[in-house]
């Protein structure tokens, strides 16, 4: 038997590897399998030894973290799990721990933002859709009270000799009243609406905004660079992307502590924010990297916009306002990509990190302009 061998919850398994041993005999081999046996069977026991076979099988060790994937996988609990690794093992590509960590890390990501976004443009149309019906409702209440006060001003006009014109004007007035009522209350709800619009726009900026450096986050990026690129390619417009990382930055925690660390984040943040525009896009990446965009601009142009940024932090010298203590000179280095030549924005960002790793072992402090196919997978030897 191999660690591969499939077979291994048959003959014992993980039950056997806690020295669990089975219960219930080796049900395995004498029950006939239920429909949607591989994930659904409900035996404690069963489910262990499938748990260690699926672990066997792909050669992961046992720790907490694989057997909560392995039991969410086995039991169908977490689709997205079961998803990503059918996916997986039908490319025939290996199940390892690293690459579930990376997989589970990009999907739950992509799909909390995709969920949000969903939630938000839900909520956004139906405060919409309601403050068009409270709209309406109120102008056909307003338009209704004016016809009626008309109607009330004739019928006072008419001799009341007759008991039911008197009735009709009794009527007609306590009507009058009831629409205005209904009119000032249609008009709070709009209000309302109106707030709720108000805090929904507000939500949707703080979930794309950087709360340290006020810029717009990752996840803002990633829908930026998808709505920049695919405007870019349709007008047959350059595009290029500059992944900018702060060095030694480390450092500057270590000497000065956190919140002078914080300080420097959001001073180099300012730094670079002084090229935006509604062309050139810099937003927070995560830790000490931002990342820019420009739209329109060679990657010899938007080098030379970037670099003469780099140029002017660096000549600067920081002080830690808390201490009067000298931080000392602050610098960045990048890597920057032609998207198009690239050939994909994925392969774009792979780019620009590549050619920001070189940056920092040729001595940081400058930008390198990453090869097309920097990012490409290097051939394998035949
Ligand atoms: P290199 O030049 O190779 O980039 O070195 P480095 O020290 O900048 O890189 P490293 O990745 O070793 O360290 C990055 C540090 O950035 C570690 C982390 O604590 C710090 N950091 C990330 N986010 C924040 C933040 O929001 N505030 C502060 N103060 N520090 C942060
Ligand atoms: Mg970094
Ligand atoms: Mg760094």
């Amino acid at each position: 038997m191999t660690a591969h061998d499939p077979s291994l919850h048959r003959r014992g398994g993980l039950l056997g590897w806690l020295g669990l041993g089975s219960r219930d005999g080796d049900h395995a081999s004498t029950a006939p399998p239920a429909p949607g046996f591989e994930r659904h069977q409900t035996s404690r026991d069963r489910h262990l030894d499938e748990i260690g076979a699926f672990l066997g099988y792909h050669q992961l060790e046992v720790n907490a973290q694989t057997l909560v994937i392995a039991s969410d996988y086995l039991t169908g609990n977490d689709p997205q799990i079961v998803r990503l690794i059918d996916r997986r093992v039908q490319a025939r590509e290996p199940v390892t721990l690293d690459w579930l960590e990376e997989a589970l890390a990009a999907a739950g990501m992509g799909e909390e933002v995709e969920l949000l976004d969903r939630l938000m443009q839900h909520l956004e149309q139906g405060v919409e859709e309601f403050g068009k019906t409270s709209r309406a409702a109120r102008e056909a209440t307003t338009a209704y009270h004016s016809e009626l006060s008309k109607e009330a001003g004739k019928l006072e006009g008419v001799p009341s000799t007759s008991a039911v014109i008197t009735e009709l004007a009794t009527i007609t007035k306590s009507m009058l009243k009831r629409t205005l009522e209904i009119e000032r209350a249609m008009q709070r709800s709009e209000e309302q609406t109106r707030n709720l619009k108000h805090k929904l726009e507000e939500t949707r900026r703080s979930a794309e905004e950087d709360h340290l450096t006020g810029l717009p986050n990752r996840r803002a990026f990633e829908f930026r660079y998808e709505a920049e690129y695919r405007e870019a390619r349709a007008a047959a417009e350059p595009l290029c992307v500059a992944f900018c990382d702060i060095d030694h930055f480390k450092r500057v925690n270590d000497t000065h502590g956190h919140d002078a660390g914080d300080r420097v984040l959001r001073l180099v943040a300012e730094n670079l924010a002084r090229i935006s525009n509604e062309r050139c896009h810099v937003a927070r990446h995560g830790g000490e990297e931002f990342v820019v965009l420009f739209r329109d601009a060679t990657v010899t142009e938007a080098f030379d916009k970037l670099d003469r940024l780099r140029a002017q932090l660096a000549d600067r010298r920081l002080v830690n306002r808390a201490t009067d203590l000298p931080i000392g000179q602050v610098t960045f280095s990048a890597g920057i990509a032609d998207v198009f030549a690239c050939g994909d924005r994925r392969l774009a960002l792979k780019a620009a990190d590549a050619a920001l790793y070189r940056a920092k072992l040729d001595g940081r402090n400058r930008i390198c302009m990453a090869e097309p196919d920097e990012a490409k997978p290097p051939r394998m030897a035949a």
